[in-house]
């Protein structure tokens, strides 16, 4: 028996559980630690038992309360090296300074200001000085007498694990299949989940349909597909012309019409449930990605055992077990 539990899907925040009978892992953790656990809750799954989270990739949407819950929970953190690098440098401040860099950065102040003085005498101007960032012995104080919980490595977690894209690997009785997928982050993966005879994938936030991607999920049980935006809707919607062009780009977000085309094209019809994912709120409207999809599947007949459903950003998706 394998189960599959969406908690969330889209660009607010993204978090699916995967379970064989022995097994749990989360994949992301993109809402609080709190809502991930009022959610585990109201989906009739036990936190607790979870035994691992696996991180797609580092985007907000998908790690926001990645570091609360895995130390709460104490449980290891799968990544890959140049995600998890991603992510630490994301919640490292960008400026800190120590007592010793501040003493240091005293003294270039007043070799500066020498140095202004000089020019000055010269006729230069004191624009040519280069700048030297403007720190206040309070910021540095505030720092110093920081409580320690303050002071801790908001990236700490109770271990980290490292995973490769294309290099399956096993969390308890769940084979585990990385896959690179096409995407604006670090080192971006879906993953396809195997016990009991059973696979279950996970492929969003991804450009295009590329063919490792294609053939990664073939086979699939169930498939956790995006399916972004509309179009029309995306291009006549409130983005700026900027994050329009992200999203449509080759590794930006899938849209209704290219997960169609997957659909009708490319797919091997083996899914007993297609659950699209990641839908857009801005950009798409539910009905119309459910019926894109059906028509896809709809033109071949084979696929009509397919049930579609649509995971939803507001509230988990009834598990769905096989
Ligand atoms: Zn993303
Ligand atoms: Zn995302």
């Amino acid at each position: 028996m394998m189960r599959m539990t969406v908690l969330a899907s889209g660009s607010k925040g993204n978090s699916t559980l995967v379970a064989s009978s022995r097994t749990r892992v989360l994949v992301d953790a993109g809402l609080s630690c709190r809502e991930l656990m009022r959610r585990m809750a109201i989906a009739g799954e036990d936190p607790s038992a979870l035994d691992a989270i696996l991180i797609t990739h580092e985007h907000l949407d998908h790690v926001a309360g990645l570091a609360v819950l895995a130390r709460k929970l104490r449980i290891p953190v799968f990544f890959t090296e140049q995600t998890h690098r991603a992510w630490v440098r994301m919640l490292t401040p960008k400026t800190t300074m120590t007592y010793a860099k501040w003493l240091d950065h005293l003294q270039q102040e007043k070799e500066a200001k020498a140095a202004q003085a000089t020019v000055q005498e010269s006729g230069r101007s004191a624009e040519d000085l280069c700048e030297i960032p403007a720190v206040s012995l309070e910021d540095v104080q505030a720092e110093e007498d920081a409580p320690p919980a303050v002071k801790a490595d908001p990236s700490a977690l109770p271990a980290v694990e490292y995973f490769l894209a294309g290099t399956n690997f096993c969390i308890g009785d769940i084979d585990i299949t990385p896959f690179t997928i096409p995407h604006d982050a670090a080192d971006p993966c879906g993953f396809v989940f195997a016990a009991e005879g059973i696979r279950m994938a996970i492929a969003t936030d991804l450009g295009y349909m590329p063919p490792n991607v294609k053939q990664a999920i073939a086979g699939s049980d169930v498939l956790l597909l995006e399916s972004n935006h509309d179009l029309e809707m995306l291009r006549d919607g409130p983005y700026p012309w900027s994050v329009k062009q992200r999203v449509l780009s080759r590794v930006g977000h899938l849209s209704n019409h290219a997960t169609a085309e997957f659909l009708s094209r490319d797919y091997d019809g083996g899914a007993a449930y297609i659950v699209l994912g990641h839908l857009s709120e801005s950009n798409n409207a539910p009905e119309l990605a459910r019926i894109s999809a059906e028509q896809a599947v709809g033109d071949r007949m084979r696929l009509l055992g397919n049930r579609i459903l649509l995971a939803e950003q507001a509230q988990p998706l009834e598990s769905i077990q096989l």
